[in-house]
């Protein structure tokens, strides 16, 4: 909000509108509103460096309409959006601000409907139109759509239509516009392509850079460097665990991530789904709606399927993956902290993407925090905590609590034990796979089965030495070690079977290179890019400084201390 604290009124909307933005509970203009609106309403062009979350849209959206003339019956504005949901957002936001106006129509022209649909929305001479570039141009070729008497264009998300390769067709499209048309763009980076179709098609914008600490001060920003022989499940995991959330958005680069990791989550308890594109439009609007209505709290999602998502419960962003670019970063985190609510976003950065987070930094001058991995004492407390909740919640929402009292009564005399002990009983069934009392022990073994789950994930089998085992090479050193041990400890290589290593390569390297009995070395687990291997405690310190060196393969092993399986921690 500006200093000024001017309100909708003050921009010179009309009733209409201030009655609709009443409506939908807007009070004052975001800023980027406070500096378009004006310049919209009295016809200028307006060139807008805005991310989604800025308010952009009302920003084009509300002075455009006021500007049409609803009695008359064709194309006035024309909005060009990347994707078929934006368009059909944009479309919906549209009938909102006219809902006091009569006789405004609006269609949304977007791949994946069918064409009759649009052909008889387009016959009732929309006065808006808004569509995602190669279905518009369709209709342009098809003569079922007119742009000869339209008097504005808004380009939305113009960086994105670059990303997706829709530049050109944008071009066209403006090419079959009035010379004297106004017109709009906004974008949450200038490239130079951005810049040239400004160049091209904009008469003396007017230009508005947003505000960039307004938008991010409401969501708090974190990162968290892999590292320390955690693999980014476990910390997804311990940093879910730990995390207060309503709803979050898991960002990872690959649509088979997606279902991996959702999958991931399935099993440690979350109430998880994909989204990626090669879902169906169907599948996709469904599965939004289950993410508003609550019935599913995490979303995985590529950066494409998430475009555009617009839902209040998502209070936590964790960008698994890191982003591509800035630009990336900031849509990802824009799908928290909507209309300036608290957000919160965690960033799991390698150090080989720390070029990116400095950058991310820079550019848009945020101030990102870097944390600790949950450790198992956080972990403990935390589950303590939210079972303590649960019990005040039932205590406060119960009025039965009598007849469980008899009940216990019930079960406590076939039993020798007292009260507290039946109560110690009942509290570990009620918390089923998730102990409330973690050693450091257990805490290891937590992460090992989510290594398990992850090598299922990845590989489909599990090459576990021992007696699950299935590798010939594994079963061979299983004699050596054939259950977790307390005199071991976990180190983590960074190589895995993808640089083709095998478990010979291990043993030898760590034998012959650091001069270690193969009698020290236990269990060998390998996964497709890191390898966990035990060894016994008491490696002298000249050795683990050695670790760091040793190649095999012509690449560096990178030896680390996983987690020293020493002390209990206990509650
Ligand atoms: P946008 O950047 O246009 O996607 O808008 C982000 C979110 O802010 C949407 O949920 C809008 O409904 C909401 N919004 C935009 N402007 C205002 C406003 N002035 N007051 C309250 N909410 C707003």
């Amino acid at each position: 909000m500006s200093k000024l604290e001017l309100s909708f009124f003050d921009l010179g909307l009309n009733k209409n509108i201030l009655k609709a933005l009443s409506d939908l509970g807007y009070v004052k203009p975001f800023f980027i509103q406070e500096k378009c609106i004006p310049y919209l309403l009295n016809g200028h062009d307006v060139l807008g460096l805005a991310q989604t979350g800025s308010g952009k849209t009302a920003a084009f959206i509300l002075p455009l309409l006021q500007n049409i003339n609803p009695t008359l019956c064709f194309p006035q504005v024309l909005i060009l959006a990347p994707t078929r949901e934006l368009s059909m957002q944009l479309r919906d936001v549209c009938l909102n601000f006219s809902k006091y106006i009569q006789g405004v129509n609006v269609v949304s022209l977007h791949g994946g409907q069918s064409y009759n649909i649009q052909f008889r929305s387009l016959k009732k001479g929309p006065q808006i139109v808004v569509g995602t570039p190669g279905r518009l141009l369709d209709h342009l070729n098809r003569a079922t759509l007119t742009l000869l008497k339209l008097h504005s264009v808004v380009i939305d998300e113009a960086d994105e239509m670059l990303r997706m390769g829709f530049i050109e067709d944008v071009r066209s499209i403006i090419f079959k516009a009035p010379k004297n048309r106004q017109t709009a763009l906004f974008s949450a980076t200038f490239p130079k392509e951005i810049r040239s179709i400004a160049r091209q098609f904009m008469n003396h914008p007017k230009e508005i850079y947003l505000d960039n600490e307004k938008i991010s001060t409401t969501i708090k920003q974190d990162y968290w460097v892999v590292s320390g022989g955690f693999h980014k499940n476990d910390a997804l995991v311990r940093f879910l665990e730990v995390e207060i959330f309503d709803a979050a958005i898991v960002f990872v680069r690959t649509k088979g991530a997606t279902i991996e990791v959702s999958d991931m989550l399935e099993k440690n308890g979350y109430n998880s789904a994909a989204l990626n594109g090669d879902m169906n439009q169907v599948m996709r609007q469904q599965t939004l709606e289950r993410l508003k209505s609550g019935q599913l709290d995490i979303l995985i999602a590529t950066d494409v399927a998430a475009r555009g998502l617009d839902v209040d419960r998502v209070t936590l962003v964790i960008n698994y993956d890191a982003p591509v670019n800035f630009l990336s970063y900031i849509h990802r985190i824009g799908r928290t902290g909507r209309a300036g609510r608290i957000g919160r976003s965690l960033l799991f950065i390698r150090h080989s993407e720390y070029r990116l987070l400095r950058y991310i930094k820079k550019s848009v001058n945020l101030n990102i925090s870097k944390v600790q991995i949950p450790s198992l004492l956080v972990l403990i407390n935390s589950r303590l905590t939210k079972f303590s909740a649960q019990v005040e919640h039932v205590l406060a929402n119960s009025t039965d609590l009598d007849k469980y009292r008899v009940l216990l009564y019930k079960i406590k005399p076939q039993n020798n034990f007292d009260m507290e002990t039946l109560a110690a009983i009942l509290l570990k069934m009620a918390q089923g796979g998730r102990s409330l009392v973690l050693s450091a022990d257990q805490g290891q073994q937590h992460i090992e089965s989510e290594f398990k789950n992850n090598s299922k994930i990845h590989h489909g089998r599990f090459s576990l030495t021992g007696p699950r085992g299935s590798n010939k090479e594994c079963s061979s050193l299983s004699r050596r070690s054939t259950s977790r041990n307390r005199s071991m400890d976990l180190y983590r290589i960074d190589l895995g079977r993808d640089d083709g290593l095998s478990v010979r390569h291990i043993v030898g390297a760590i034998a012959n290179e650091c001069d270690i009995s193969s009698r020290h070395i236990g269990h060998i687990r390998m996964f497709s890019s890191y390898s966990i291997v035990e060894l016994s405690k008491g490696i002298p310190s000249s050795t683990l400084l050695h670790f760091s060196k040793v190649r095999v393969l012509n690449k560096t092993m990178n030896i680390k201390l996983l987690e020293r399986v020493d002390k209990d921690i206990c509650v």
